[in-house]
């Protein structure tokens, strides 16, 4: 009896050595995000939780809605097969890169443009949408377009790249930079800010639920958004590229967007549809 307990010990330390060995451990570097991924059967997502129509945490069931989670899950079922489950992580336009490098993400689907800047950091997939930044103001607001924006206030979200576009376009334009786009909506309501300014498919989302604003000026950059991959990681971003490809192909993605976008005031649908 003495002698199964010892045998049940060191098989039991083996076995946490093993498991430890096989997962956090290990340097993130030297993991293969696909094979890991695909031994789990799930590939975690980070995505927005404050974006109507992109990705929104519906309060009343606690479920993730929008395009980019419909697109995600459909991805999964590409890479990992029709069980495959897309775990999801909210984050912000802050915390995703950080969360995506210390391996709390395998991939950043949350309308992240493809820049430069971020591709010395991180790896992206081919883009899955095509946005433009645009301004959101109240009916009856005076400004526009974006150069009526100079000398006045305009809110936006730490870590988007709408804030240094609106910098760059309308220099003289004071930014209030809030946590989110939720927060930065509030602010606008609440009259901190004259207008407030990212891409127009997030604010079209935002004018859905608040008909007294308005989108104006049209778009006045363009922002491809692709999905976000740690470096060093071939095989999980060709999969990635390929399940977008066969999603694209077979129909799936354009189902996807007439469900979200085929009515929304303010978005040319038509525009973001694939061939
Ligand atoms: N697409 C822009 C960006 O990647 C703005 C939207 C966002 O921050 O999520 O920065």
């Amino acid at each position: 009896m003495k002698r199964f307990k010892y045998l049940s010990l060191i098989i039991t330390s083996l076995l946490l050595v093993l498991t430890l060995a096989g997962c956090g451990t290990q340097p993130l570097s030297s993991q293969n995000v696909l094979e890991n991924d695909k031994k789990s059967n799930t590939i975690t997502w980070g995505v927005k939780a404050d974006q109507k129509l992109i990705g929104l945490i519906d309060v009343k069931d606690g479920q993730e809605k929008g395009f980019e989670i419909d697109l995600a899950k459909a991805i999964t079922k590409k890479v990992l097969g029709k069980n495959g489950n897309a775990k999801f992580v909210t984050v912000t336009s802050q915390s995703r890169i950080p969360l995506l490098k210390n391996g709390n993400i395998d991939a950043i689907i949350a309308t992240m443009s493809i820049l430069p800047d971020r591709k010395k950091v991180i790896d992206f997939s081919d883009s899955y949408f095509d946005a433009g930044q645009s301004i959101l103001v109240k009916k009856n607001s005076s400004i526009k377009s974006v150069k009526d924006l100079n000398g006045k206030t305009v809110t936006s979200a730490v870590g988007s790249n709408s804030v240094d576009n609106i910098q760059k376009i309308a220099p003289k334009a004071r930014v209030l930079q809030l946590p989110d786009f939720a927060q930065a909506l509030t602010a606008l309501k609440s009259g901190q800010g004259d207008a407030m300014t990212t891409d127009n498919v997030i604010l079209a989302g935002l004018a859905v639920e608040n008909p007294d604003y308005k989108l104006v000026g049209g778009t006045f950059t363009t922002e491809p958004y692709g999905i976000g991959i740690n470096k060093g990681q071939p095989d999980f971003r060709n999969a990635i590229n390929k399940g977008l490809a066969e999603v694209i192909k077979d129909g799936t993605y354009n189902k996807l967007i007439m469900k979200w976008f085929g009515n929304v005031p303010g978005f040319d649908y038509k525009e973001v549809l694939r061939k």
